[in-house]
C-alpha cells in the first residue's frame, strides 16, 4: 500500500512528428535508476529509453524514433533539471575564459517526420518509418564503424516502394533494394538523399554565444548536451 495516495499526472505535453505525448517529471526513482546504470555503464540508447523516458509516458508504447527520443529526452529534462546546461569556453579574440548557460530551446534543433514520396529523374522513393527488426540493421557491425555506411542502411530500410519509369515495386528483400541503391547514379543518390534528410527526422546540438568580456561571437556544436544529467 501506498503511504499516500498521490496521484500520478501528466502535465506537460509536446507535439513530436505531429503526435501529442504527455509526459510527467523525473522523480527520484528516475534519478536513481539512472545512477545506478551509469554506475553499470550500460548506457545503449534502449537501456537510456527505459530508465529516463518510458516511465514519464501516459503512454509509452508510443512508436518514437531515434531522434523523437532524444528530443523528448530533452523536453523532459527541461521541466525536472532546468531549462539551461553550462558551457564553458575561451573566447578565440580575447582568450577571456567563458562561463555561461545556454537555453537547451536555443541549442537542441530538432525536426519531425514529414514520410511519403521523393522523387529524382525517374525515380520515385515512397519513404516510412522502418520495421522494428529493420532497424536492427542499424546496430550492425558495417553500420557502426562508418557514419557513411550506417546513412546508407537508414536510407534502404526507410524505403518501403520504388518507382522506375512509371513501374512500381514494393515485394523487394533487403538485400536486392540495396544492391538496387548501390547501383543508382551517384548524382541521383545524391538528390534523393538529400530530400530524404528532409522528410526524416533530424536532430542537432548548436548555438552562437557572446564572449561575456568583448561580445565576439563563438559557434559551438556538441555531439551531447554537455552536464544533461545528474552528475
Ligand atoms: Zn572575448
Amino acid at each position: 500500500m501506498p503511504m499516500f495516495n498521490i496521484s500520478t499526472t501528466y502535465n506537460y505535453s509536446c507535439l513530436i512528428s505531429g503526435k501529442k505525448v504527455k509526459f510527467r517529471a523525473w522523480t527520484t526513482k528516475e534519478e536513481k535508476n539512472y545512477l545506478i546504470l551509469r554506475e553499470s555503464s550500460n548506457l545503449s540508447n534502449e537501456s537510456l529509453f527505459n530508465t529516463l523516458i518510458a516511465p514519464c509516458l501516459e503512454d509509452n508504447t508510443i512508436e518514437l524514433d531515434e531522434n523523437e527520443r532524444q528530443y523528448l529526452l530533452v523536453k523532459i529534462r527541461e521541466i525536472s533539471i532546468g531549462e539551461t546546461f553550462p558551457i564553458k569556453f575561451i573566447c578565440d579574440k580575447c582568450k577571456e575564459v567563458n562561463e555561461q548557460d545556454v537555453e537547451l530551446e536555443k541549442a537542441v534543433h530538432f525536426s519531425g517526420n514529414s514520410y511519403g514520396n521523393i522523387e529524382e529523374g525517374d525515380y520515385i522513393f515512397n519513404i516510412g518509418k522502418p520495421t522494428e527488426k529493420a532497424l536492427l540493421r542499424l546496430n550492425s557491425e558495417e553500420a557502426k564503424a562508418s557514419k557513411i555506411e550506417r546513412a546508407f542502411i537508414n536510407f534502404v530500410i526507410s524505403t518501403k516502394e520504388v518507382t522506375y519509369k512509371g513501374s512500381k515495386n514494393n515485394t523487394f528483400n533487403y538485400q536486392e533494394l540495396y544492391e538496387f541503391v548501390e547501383g543508382l547514379p551517384n548524382d541521383v543518390f545524391k538528390s534523393l538523399y538529400e530530400k530524404f534528410s528532409k522528410v526524416t527526422s533530424s536532430l542537432s546540438i548548436h548555438c552562437e554565444v557572446n564572449c561575456i568580456n568583448c561580445d565576439h561571437e563563438k559557434k559551438l556544436t556538441f555531439k551531447d548536451i554537455p552536464n544533461f544529467l545528474w552528475q
